[in-house]
């Protein structure tokens, strides 16, 4: 099923739902164990031995050649699914191009600048060496005790303005719920009296009544604002806090977008990264110059 076209994430499902799957543990293949299967050179009629293969006795579940062209397209798609976490995110800083990744040996991923002209174009450098780097930058983003108190004050005065602004909503809608009412009652008795048509008062009755259950709505909306509080600001200020336990503690895609949320700009030199952080983050670290560099020996943690 692979072999004709169709994904791993496909062709796994093709076998639950086709009952190909009999692990005893129960009705389940992960994409993971797939592609252990499909690498296993035992369905061609080998047997791996110290990193080489040796033509079993057993019979060969799959022809050679469908076996290594399954492989050929497995080792192109997983170089096509490789993900770099800072891919887009570093610009050398001697010629200003974007920094280039290359996987090695399939599990080590270098970055380099990939410009022949640039005088820094054969330092090759580890991924893992720049993650510690980020996570350092990321760890220097404190808020400070007269910034939190700030933002607690501004974030009071600011609910104080939208409570001001509710309560005044609210009056405006009850009194033009009352005018209805009043209206309401009045064409009612108009209507008795033959002053106005059955059908003026039919249409007309139906468009206040529309009208007062749009403003019960409304009602309820406007209620529902001045219920908060300046504390409301609090998990946003941990979170920002936080970012850097966030990176050390996330997965491959967390990592990924903070690399991008938190800084504007980093720059490469040597193997040394320089840190122009993103607003709002830049207000939030001591001392900050337009970049930040973090030597690697340096204490900083
Ligand atoms: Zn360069």
């Amino acid at each position: 099923m692979y072999d004709s076209g169709l994904s791993l994430y496909k062709t796994r499902k093709w076998l639950l739902e086709n009952g190909y799957v009999y692990r005893p543990t129960g009705l389940f293949i992960s994409r993971g164990h797939l592609y252990a299967l499909l690498r296993n050179p035992l369905y061609k009629g080998y047997i791996p031995f110290n990193g080489e293969e040796f033509k079993g006795k057993h019979e060969a579940i799959v022809s050679p050649e469908l076996f290594d062209r399954v492989q050929a397209r497995l080792i192109r798609e997983r170089e096509h699914e490789h993900q770099y976490l800072f891919d887009g995110v570093m610009k050398c800083e001697y010629c200003g191009r974007y920094i280039t990744m290359e996987l090695h040996k399939e599990k080590y991923i270098y970055y380099h600048c990939n410009n022949p002209q640039c005088k820094q174009k054969t330092i090759f450098t580890l991924e893992e060496y720049f993650v510690k780097q980020f996570l350092r930058a990321m760890k220097r983003i404190k808020i400070q005790p007269f910034q939190f108190k700030m933002f607690m004050k501004k974030a009071e005065d600011e609910l104080y303005k939208v409570k001001f602004i509710a309560a005044d909503t609210q009056e405006k809608l009850v009194i033009e719920q009352q005018t209805l009412k009043v209206n309401l009652d009045k064409m009612y008795e108009d209507k008795l009296k033959g002053v106005i048509s059955e059908e003026f008062y039919v249409r007309k009755q139906a468009e206040f009544q529309q009208r007062l259950e749009e403003i019960e709505t409304e009602l309820d909306d406007a209620g529902n604002t001045t219920s908060g509080k300046g504390e409301d600001v609090l998990p946003i200020l941990n979170m920002i806090n936080n970012i850097g336990y966030y990176f050390e503690t996330g997965g491959f895609h967390v990592q990924k977008a903070l690399a991008r949320l938190v800084f504007e700009r980093v720059m490469l030199r040597g193997k040394t990264l320089r840190f122009k952080y993103a607003l709002p983050f830049r207000y939030f670290v001591d001392n900050a110059e337009e970049y930040v560099t973090l030597e690697p020996t340096s204490s900083i943690k």
